[in-house]
């Protein structure tokens, strides 16, 4: 099969690889529905990562099983299932705590840009369907993988309550998405810091309330001004720079809770600022496995769509240019066709 190799910054390539096959009694195959660039394969993309081997990139997937290590016992060939971009047992003490993404297994998917993926503890990553889900949703399916499932992480992590303000920073597919998380949650206000119109559009459309367009101190001050100087009761930081950052801790008011979900680059914290600012954070990693079940039946019913945030859709053969365009901003994302 062709798959999608990283060999440096700009430098992807659509080349032969060796079809998965089963390495382990726990693993599983899977045939892709579809599959999409992730924000944060842009990080090595641009070089903010060193890349120092070949990378065989996608940790985000949804597809049919077709075949099952011995010991895989909740998946069968031909479920239609969805997983998390972090593997993970579900069983030991950081699984059962809601930290999937913690797991004392843990592994990153990888791979994914390609029509067939390995999954390694099929049992703890994968969510199956009952049935087959009608094509139309295959894109909002993909998006729970991890995109939808690191929005909604940060709104958890961020305590986001009904009637509650809640800011978001950053308007890239997962801010967008923790907008759609914010308004689940009946979040009574809904303001996203964005500067572009096509973000914008997309993020009124998921539930926001306002767009906040300045940047820096600008956007601050209009956020304090909005809040009547209170600042918010919950932050989504999804971006992870020293800049969103600094925005994120600034915009929330004492007693809130920031969920970070950018991963963080260069970002550094002053232990003064920190303590006078009475704000918690939780971030990382998003357990999407611990959100799967509930936002895959949100998805299936059809109450939400996520699928709305790939707004460039490529043959995977073209992944190159889906990068090139999220990169250049072109395209907020972009789902491959396999
Ligand atoms: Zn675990």
């Amino acid at each position: 099969m062709f798959g999608t190799m990283l060999y440096g910054p700009g430098d992807v390539r659509f080349e032969e690889r060796p079809e998965p096959k089963i390495e382990k009694p726990t693993d599983a195959v899977i045939k892709l529905s579809a599959s999409c660039v992730c924000g944060s394969d842009l990080w090595p993309y641009r070089g903010a990562n060193e890349v120092t081997a070949p990378l065989a990139m996608g940790h985000e997937y949804c597809g049919v099983v077709v075949e099952v290590g011995s010991d895989v016992k909740t998946v069968r060939p031909g479920q239609f299932v969805v997983g998390s971009f972090v593997i993970s047992d579900n069983t030991c003490p950081h699984c059962r705590f809601g930290f999937q993404s913690s797991c004392e297994q843990r592994e990153f998917m990888i791979g994914a840009q390609s029509p067939y993926a390995r999954v390694p503890l099929a049992d703890g990553t994968l969510v199956a369907t009952e049935s087959q889900p009608e094509e139309d949703l295959i894109p909002s399916l993909l998006a729970v993988s991890d995109v939808l499932g690191t929005g909604w992480y940060a709104a958890d992590a961020a305590r986001v309550q009904p009637g509650s303000t809640v800011v978001v920073v950053g308007d890239g597919a997962v801010g967008l998405m923790g907008v759609l998380a914010a308004k689940q949650m009946e979040a009574g206000r809904i303001i996203i810091m964005s500067r572009h119109k096509t973000r914008q559009d997309l993020a009124l459309e998921y539930g926001a309330t306002d767009i906040v367009s300045e940047r820096g101190e600008e956007g601050i001050a209009r956020i304090k001004q909005l809040t009547k100087k209170v600042g918010a009761d919950s932050v989504l930081e999804c971006v992870g720079t020293q800049e969103s950052m600094n925005q994120a801790l600034q915009v929330a008011r004492p007693g809130s809770m920031i969920g970070y979900v950018g991963v963080p680059h260069g970002v550094q914290f002053d232990g003064q600022s920190l303590f006078f600012a009475q704000v918690g954070m939780l971030g990382g990693p998003a357990p999407v496995r611990r959100f799967l079940p509930h936002l895959m039946d949100l998805v299936l019913t059809r109450k939400i769509n996520p699928g709305k945030v790939f707004d460039l859709t490529l043959p995977l053969a073209d992944v190159a240019e889906g990068y090139k365009a999220m990169d250049e901003r072109r395209a907020i994302k972009t789902m491959l066709r396999v």
